[in-house]
């Protein structure tokens, strides 16, 4: 596996880390218990020597430290390099791999030298498109070559792994990927970890008011996730919602990005937000389970954990129909699957949800809609296709 501009050590929820590393935590963790040798390279994070992540499964760092410090932007120009470094690392411990699977982009360029220097076959998932991400108004910028190559190397890989139906849309939609190369396998979440703690629980726990509304963001703070215009439809509610408050999880730093922070004082409302930070993902089932509702705007996402993990907390979802949501958000059992990312159609979505009736029974009811996403089974149709692909080949 290939997982070159970001580590699945990293910090979640900071600028490049975030479901990517999560997935390949656990996907790898699960392929390795069923006996697979599995070989994660990064170029994140100091230089080390190899580390075992889990039983069959290591993290191998390649390249000069350099690279750790580069932006992520400047890697793709250092690709014949870091296939260097890799293919060094195969030959001095005499490997043969029988399968690359890359994570990113970035990863899928030194997995295609991989692919054509070894003869293997390559699979590659892209965990955001570029060309998506450009979505009018998202506020991203991805830049021509990032999606000039992306669609070069769904053409050229084996396979393309898309987490959600809306990406396998995007893959044919946007790069004219032919569907018969896609395969469609969702991401997963953690079912033992995420489960629900009680409301009353956890806000006194977190020292939550029990009379706040609460509205929980969880994830990186990227433009692409309309935290903006989350604040925005904060303001709209306030007026009937006197006690709705905004907790944000995730980011760099625990005071908030500046251009938020005015955003949310210009619509008076800042008060109301509140930048917690990133929190370790262990503590987090608690932070769920708090909240009234997970609030997730995006103009885009491939797939969406937050929205996994929360439901598996018991927690209902506000969401755009983005990623996984259409897939598992069912109106009047576990969420609303907002009209649009601008601020009247979330405050529209959220209100309906804060209006339903509290039942001792509805964190269970909402839980039992997410119990077929535990890793186990994402690592198996994973192990599947491998197999099916592996098959194809000899
Ligand atoms: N996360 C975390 N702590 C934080 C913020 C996020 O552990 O402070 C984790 C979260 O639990 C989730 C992942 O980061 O598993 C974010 O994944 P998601 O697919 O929602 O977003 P992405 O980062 O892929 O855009």
């Amino acid at each position: 596996m290939l997982s070159i501009h970001s580590s699945p050590l990293g910090a979640l929820g900071t600028r490049d880390t975030g479901g990517m590393s999560v997935y390949l935590r656990h996907v790898s963790r699960q392929l390795g218990a069923a006996g697979h040798q599995v070989d994660i390279f990064t170029c994140a994070g100091a230089p080390a020597p190899p580390r075992d992540l889990a039983a069959n499964v290591r993290l191998i760092r390649i390249g000069p430290g350099a690279l750790a410090e580069m932006p992520k932007e400047r890697l793709p120009d250092q690709v014949p390099a870091i296939f260097a470094a890799l293919e060094a690392f195969r030959i001095e411990n005499g490997l043969d791999y029988d399968l690359i699977h890359s994570h990113y982009w970035i990863s899928g360029l030194v997995g295609e030298m991989a692919q054509s220097r070894w003869r293997r076959p390559h699979l590659v998932m892209f965990h955001t498109l570029g060309a998506a991400k450009n979505a009018p108004g998202s506020g991203e910028h991805e830049s021509r070559r990032r999606v000039d190559e992306e669609r070069r190397l769904a053409a050229g890989a084996d396979r393309v792994v898309a987490p959600s139906a809306g990406e396998a849309a995007h893959l044919t939609g946007l790069y004219g990927v032919a569907p018969e190369k896609i395969s469609l396998v969702p991401c997963g979440v953690d079912l033992e970890l995420f489960q629900p703690r009680g409301r009353t629980a956890g806000r006194l726990r977190l020292g939550w008011p029990v009379d706040e509304e609460t509205m929980l963001f969880v994830g990186r703070l990227a433009p692409l996730k309309g935290l903006e215009n989350l604040i925005a439809a904060l303001a709209l509610l306030r007026p009937r919602h006197p006690r709705l408050t905004l907790r944000v999880v995730g980011g760099d730093d625990a005071q908030g990005p500046p251009a938020l922070i005015r955003r949310a004082q210009t619509l008076g409302v800042a008060e109301a937000v509140r930048f917690m930070g990133r929190i370790e993902q262990t503590d987090l089932p608690v932070y769920y389970s708090a909240a009234d509702l997970l609030a997730l705007p995006s103009y885009y996402e491939s797939f969406g954990l937050v929205v996994l993990e929360a439901l598996a907390c018991g927690t209902p979802v506000a969401a755009t129909a983005v990623g996984v949501v259409p897939d598992v958000i069912r109106e009047g059992r576990n969420g609303v699957v907002l009209t649009g990312p601008a601020p009247d159609a979330i405050a529209q979505g959220v209100a309906a949800l804060l209006a339903v009736p509290g039942d001792p029974q509805r964190a269970a009811h909402i839980r039992r809609t997410v119990e077929k996403y535990g890793w186990p089974s994402v690592a198996a149709d994973i192990e599947t296709l491998y197999r099916q692909i592996l098959s194809g080949r000899n």
